[in-house]
């Protein structure tokens, strides 16, 4: 291999000092071990439901949906699980990150905020008992999360946070002082930690493969290229128009997320799309790997703008990720260079480590940063807006949506009488991300 096509180092990256033929790829590491196939299935003239979106918020609806006897069609705009699902970092939570419990509480109120919050709990079982009783083979694992306090007031505010989060919804975690954080990281840039024992990670790539052969097992079909162009009402429900032909069906299901657009404008005003990306070293030798993340958890820290990151399954590599500012596929070292920084701020022992992949995707915001799910007033249902923790809540939203669309009762769920607000100014919004982004960067460097 020449000089130039190799990988470049970590430390080469984050200078920004990349040959232009240098061996990076930009494609998700996920996709190595469960390649994005197209599919060859014919797009049928009926379905009892089609669900627009091939992610784990489509595949888990059209799942519950196959299992409870409907029959139920996929359509997807690109290769099927062309968006966040296989590109996302793999990390399993209670999708309770988002707010500490007293501001949350604040928002919604004593009563509203607990339920919210047991439910948040209950996705991540959710998702637990799926991989289980599906026998999804993808490198589920309960390893913990380990949260990294940047500032030594983060970890007092995360202490007491920790403690309602125990009473109010049970979930256990414990406390890391500084004094004692190398048990848990090879490093000393942090001020201690918390660790929820009961958070996980995965396998997207795999995890998607999963869900898409039970889907293919039971029935059920997820094309690729075929974009959903127009939904119109019909007299047995609707008609779904794609550049393959239309299809008729009682029900739809927008399941789009980050990818949301125009088709049904209501929900195109209400998603704001954000870029997130990735990035995955080389194997690390053996004597370096072993001190960085003894107890291999999933690991995050405490800033608005954060970085998260984990070890591959089974291999000495590092996948760290954080937002990315463009969209669209970014193929440019100078859009990742920021996460390699990072990831040498931690550990600067990754110096000479190669980086062989890059990539990111699409996630979508809500205004007031809570999922939403419902049916619109034309009678569609949707399942969206995870603000960058879906793994657990879209599986677990997909699920509640088909329920919905059912009409069981188990569909029910603490999010449905939620108001879901647009974006004021949605296109100004659109365009404002990278400025509230840096005002963001800006207070975690100053300390604000
Ligand atoms: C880089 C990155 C890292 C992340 N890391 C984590 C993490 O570690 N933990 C975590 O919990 N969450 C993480 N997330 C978020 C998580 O991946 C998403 O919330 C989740 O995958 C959303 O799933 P979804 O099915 O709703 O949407 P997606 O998986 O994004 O799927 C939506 C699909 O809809 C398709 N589509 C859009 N419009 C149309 C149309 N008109 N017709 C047909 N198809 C259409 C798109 O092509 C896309 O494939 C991350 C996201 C990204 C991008």
């Amino acid at each position: 291999m020449g000089e130039e096509s190799r990988a470049p180092t970590v430390a080469e990256l984050a200078r920004g000092r990349v040959a232009p033929a240098a061996s990076l790829i930009y494609q998700p590491y996920w996709w190595e071990a469960a390649p994005r196939r197209p599919s060859s299935d014919a797009l049928p003239k009926v379905a009892d439901v089609v669900i627009v979106g091939s992610g784990f918020t489509g595949l888990s609806a059209a799942l519950t949906l196959l299992r409870r006897g409907r029959s139920a069609v996929v359509l997807e705009r690109g290769v099927p699980g062309f968006g966040a699902s296989t590109r996302n970092g793999g990390q399993i939570g209670s999708g309770n990150q988002k707010f500490r419990v007293k501001t949350l509480i604040a928002l919604r109120g004593q009563r509203k905020a607990e339920a919210l919050l047991r439910e948040g709990v209950e996705m991540l079982a959710y998702i637990g008992r799926l991989v289980e009783t599906e026998k999804i083979d993808c490198h589920f694992s309960r390893c913990g999360r380990f949260r990294a306090a940047v500032r030594p007031e983060h970890y007092e505010a995360m202490a007491r946070d920790m403690e309602d989060l125990k009473r109010i919804a049970g979930v256990e975690s414990f406390m890391v002082p500084r004094s004692e954080q190398r048990t848990e990281i090879g490093a000393d840039v942090f001020f201690g930690g918390s660790v929820l024992p009961g958070d996980a990670t995965l396998h997207p790539g795999l995890y998607h493969a999963g869900l898409m052969q039970r889907i293919a097992d039971a029935g059920g079909h997820v094309i690729g290229n075929a974009p959903a162009e127009a939904i119109s009402p019909a007299d047995t429900g609707f008609t779904v128009r794609t550049p393959l032909g239309e299809i008729a069906c009682r029900n739809v299901v927008i399941a789009t997320n980050g990818y949301t657009d125009g088709l049904v404008p209501e929900l195109g005003r209400r998603i704001v799309p954000i870029g997130s990306g990735l990035i995955a070293t080389g194997e690390i030798p053996e004597t370096v790997f072993s001190a960085l993340l003894p107890k291999d958890r999933a690991y995050g820290n405490t800033n608005r703008v954060f970085y998260y990151f984990r070890t591959a399954p089974g291999e000495r590599r590092i996948l760290w990720g954080g937002r990315v500012g463009r969209l669209a596929a970014n193929t440019s070292p100078k859009a990742f260079r920021h996460l390699a920084r990072d990831m040498l701020h931690v550990f600067p022992a990754l110096s000479e480590v190669p980086v062989t992949h890059a990539w990111d995707g699409q996630i979508g915001y809500t205004y007031d940063e809570v999922p939403h799910l419902g049916r619109t007033a034309q009678g569609v249902h949707y399942a969206i807006g995870y603000c960058g923790t879906g793994v657990s809540r879209a599986t677990y939203f997909g699920h509640k949506i088909a329920c919905q669309v059912l009409g069981d009762a188990e569909g029910r769920t603490a999010f449905d009488d939620l108001s879901f607000p647009s974006f004021p100014a949605h296109p100004i919004a659109k365009q404002a991300v990278p400025v509230v982004e840096t005002w963001y960067r800006i207070r975690d460097a100053a300390k604000i």
